[in-house]
């Protein structure tokens, strides 16, 4: 870690500006793009490649990023906060890669048990002079976006209807109500990140926005009397571009987006039955478009968008967070089309993040998750009934469990076994390490495993930040 440290304030002494870096002669922009795979550990990334592009050598677009490492995700506990657990949600955990400091889960930018904010790094580059902006498959409101601008006691806090509606199994230092508007505290995430004036906003969640705030008006028209232009399309030669208005809002969806992805006839993995004795396996299945998502813009559109809004002004830098939240969303349904479909949707936007990066030097690019998943790829069926064959007992994996037949005709299980069919509601998170891909670090040596709060003081250090 010293190293680290160390070639980072070499770094920060070879001529970085406040908003600027020099390339040759000219001062250009300092940007950071960071692409949070919402639950994309490496079996997550495995079984998209394989799918994709087949077992040979093929990369994804993050994978041909410069430089990979791992990542250690940590996560304190609400009531003993000077104490670990090992598994995190995606609350405490983009919480770390947005503050620089650890919490429990369910919290958005607060400490653990003390309830303190813990200043963001979108809010912190913004007081510098950076345009900001957040972009996602997900509501808006929802607990990544949410780390980087708001601060909240829970992630379910999402817009004004949620601030005085128990949440049954959050502790009472996690309740709403402490941060509604009423008691003094800041609103909901919905209100916090109008409040904020993050320049770009793209994602879903249109529902929270229509609430109407504690004075009685509603959070839409808020965000027009803030300089928000609002749309609810991109299309190609759309006006938006052109808007004098200062800040942009993209709400897609009531809520999530719907995913690009499905199973063909809209299967999913399940459990395994035993039939006499003998485990019987359901067909291989293939992935189809989602006809659900025509007319939604896909990730690399948003993302494309939210970079022609930031780099408008070329003397400024800018902050921009772009998250594929469905991964995880789809994993916990147990539904391999959708996760790899997400999966492959983040990889789009990354290559449009990489092409932007191409065309601005001193733009750092990242791509990383936020915890593990519960998919893994297992072996075929033919490997389960030849062992019950030779054992003479069933042989079978516990939990839910699909074969996929992946564009290049190859054979891919996946199965999940976090809970147990078949009352087991939905795949749980899992604690393993997750992946960091790295691009615009110069040349600066990144240990083999590193923490979240790593990341963030590279972000921090990339922008001069204080
Ligand atoms: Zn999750």
């Amino acid at each position: 870690m010293l190293k680290f440290r160390r070639i980072l304030a070499t770094l920060l002494i070879s001529g970085l500006l406040a908003t600027g870096a020099v390339f040759g002669d000219t001062v250009k922009p300092a940007n950071v793009i960071l692409f949070i795979g919402d639950g994309m550990d490496e079996h997550q990334i495995t079984m998209a490649r394989n799918y994709l592009l087949g077992p040979e050598e093929g990369l994804l677009a993050m994978e041909q990023l410069p430089v990979r490492s791992s990542v250690r995700v940590q996560t304190l506990l609400e009531n003993r906060p000077d104490r670990f657990t090992f598994i995190a949600d995606s609350a405490n955990s983009a919480s770390t890669l947005a503050t620089g400091q650890l919490t429990s889960i369910g919290r958005i930018a607060t400490s653990a048990g003390t309830d303190f904010d813990q200043p963001t790094i979108l809010q912190a580059a913004r007081e510098s002079g950076f345009l900001t902006g957040l972009v996602t498959t997900a509501s808006l409101t929802d607990a990544t976006p949410a780390a980087f601008v708001a601060h909240t006691a829970h992630r379910n806090c999402q817009g004004p209807e949620d601030m005085n509606r128990a949440i049954s199994y959050a502790p009472p230092s996690q309740q709403c109500a402490i941060d509604s508007k009423q008691q003094g505290g800041p609103g909901s995430i919905a209100e916090q990140l109008i409040d904020a004036r993050v320049d770009v906003l793209l994602g879903g969640g249109k529902k929270y926005f229509a609430q109407k705030n504690h004075s009685g008006a509603q959070l839409l028209d808020q965000a027009r009397s803030q300089g928000y232009q609002l749309i609810d399309h991109i299309g190609q030669h759309d006006a938006s571009d052109q808007s004098t208005e200062p800040r942009l809002l993209g709400l897609f969806s009531p809520g999530h987006l719907p995913v690009e992805w499905i199973g063909s006839g809209n299967r999913k993995a399940e459990a395994v039955e035993l039939v006499s004795g003998k485990p019987v396996f359901a067909a291989p299945f293939d992935c189809l478009k989602n006809p659900r998502h025509n007319g939604i813009p896909t990730l690399a559109q948003m993302t494309r968008k939210a970079l022609a809004r930031l780099s408008r002004d070329p003397s400024r830098g800018f902050f921009l967070m772009v998250e594929g939240a469905s991964i995880d969303k789809q994993a916990h349904r147990r539904n391999p089309c959708g996760q790899i479909g997400e999966l492959s949707a983040l990889d789009s936007a990354v290559a449009v993040g990489r092409e932007f990066a191409k065309q601005h030097p001193g733009t750092l690019v990242i791509v990383t998750a936020d915890h593990g998943q519960a998919s893994q790829i297992l072996p075929l069926p033919d490997n389960y009934m030849a062992l019950t064959e030779s054992l003479q007992s069933p042989q079978y994996p516990p939990g839910y469990y699909a074969v996929l037949k992946t564009r290049h005709d190859d054979l891919m299980a996946v199965g999940y076994a976090t809970n147990a069919p078949p009352q087991g509601g939905w795949e749980q998170h899992t604690g393993v390490d997750v992946p960091v891909f790295l691009e615009g670090i110069d040349g600066l040596e990144v240990p083999a495993l590193m923490s979240q709060r790593d990341i963030f003081r590279l972000m921090r250090e990339h922008l001069q930040l204080p």
